[in-house]
């Protein structure tokens, strides 16, 4: 069965414009939905407008124009309604430094209007493994640590949908995996994921599907394995006794990248050609293969492609 849309954005324009400043077109018309259960990963460099995608999701950003509908309801008509269906994790860590996680979850809670008995500031506690911090001042939690305050401050009113903008930026490399886990767990229970972030590995590790966000439009967006597939062409080292001859056109798709003496280089794509055939090639040229080393491409050559200049 198809799966609903949890998130509905329809273009979605956002242009900042400061007196004396440049206007900055952060968002320039984007279209995009998230499905239900998902964990959907919006990726891109520094200034594509991820944070100002997901700030106006929370209201702390105002759109200039087109629409956004969240959980079913209509930004403009309910924005109380989107803000109660997201809980939003910001870039930037704000706590105040004597807070205790636990009071801060309590008055969060608070705003929220969750009532006293409905809080279920231990259970949350308890995910981001601050259970032993819970009324240490939050001044002395590592940085990790008040990340992972942030994600439970985000969870006090059980909102349907969480949403982590740049969730790991800073945070090392154990603490990135806790975090993962605990972003996994939360996905297992139900919850609806969107994340931002910069780090490939972390979209393609975290992301059933990821849209590519260059310089505010959407350059690409599909399924984590379909982005991956689309990487056709391999790029193949070759170390041999002597400079071989070749002629691009004797094998499709082949691209000489660099043939010095003994050391060439070359592309191809996996669909046109085989790497055997390549290496016939040279056979028939009574060269020697010394060596042969592949790179097989990551979602980094994706994204370099897409979101070159
Ligand atoms: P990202 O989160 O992908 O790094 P942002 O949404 O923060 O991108 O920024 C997108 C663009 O909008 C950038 O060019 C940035 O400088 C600009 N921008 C962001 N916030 C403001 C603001 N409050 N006023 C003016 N320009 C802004
Ligand atoms: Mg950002």
């Amino acid at each position: 069965m198809e799966k609903k849309n949890v998130v509905d954005v329809k273009n979605l324009k956002k242009t900042y414009s400061k007196k004396g400043a440049n206007v900055v077109e952060a968002l320039k018309s984007l279209n995009l939905e998230v499905k239900e259960g998902e964990i959907f990963g919006l990726l891109g460099p520094n200034g594509a407008g991820k944070s100002t995608f997901i700030n106006i999701l929370g209201g702390s950003v105002l759109k200039s124009e087109g629409n956004v509908n969240v959980w079913g309801f209509d930004l403009d008509k309910n924005p109380r309604q989107v803000r109660a269906s997201i809980g939003i994790v910001p870039q930037e860590v704000n706590v105040d430094p004597f807070f205790k996680p636990r009071d801060l979850l309590e008055l969060q809670a608070g705003l929220y209007g969750v009532k006293k008995n409905d809080r279920i500031t231990d259970t949350i506690l308890k995910l981001v493994s601050l259970e032993k911090q819970s009324n240490s001042y939050s001044r002395s939690l590592s940085g990790g640590m008040k990340r992972r305050l942030m994600v439970a401050k985000a969870m006090v009113h059980q909102p349907p949908i969480i949403i982590l903008d740049e969730p790991t930026a800073g945070v090392d490399v154990d603490l990135r995996i806790q975090l993962w886990e605990n972003v996994k767990s939360l996905n297992a229970k139900g919850v609806t994921i969107i994340l931002t972030t910069h780090y490939l590995e972390e979209a393609e590790k975290m992301c059933d599907r990821i849209g590519i966000l260059s310089h505010g439009e959407l350059v690409a967006l599909d399924t984590t394995k379909n982005l991956l597939n689309k990487i056709q062409t391999k790029v193949v080292n070759f170390i041999t006794d002597k400079k071989p001859n070749i002629n691009e056109n004797d094998l499709k798709s082949l691209k000489v990248i660099s043939n010095e003496n003994g050391k060439f280089c070359v592309s191809y794509e996996k669909s046109k050609i085989n790497i055997d055939q390549i290496i016939n090639y040279l056979i028939a040229q009574n060269i020697k293969i010394f060596d042969i080393s592949t790179d097989d491409g990551d979602l980094e050559d994706v994204f370099l492609r897409l979101t070159k200049n």
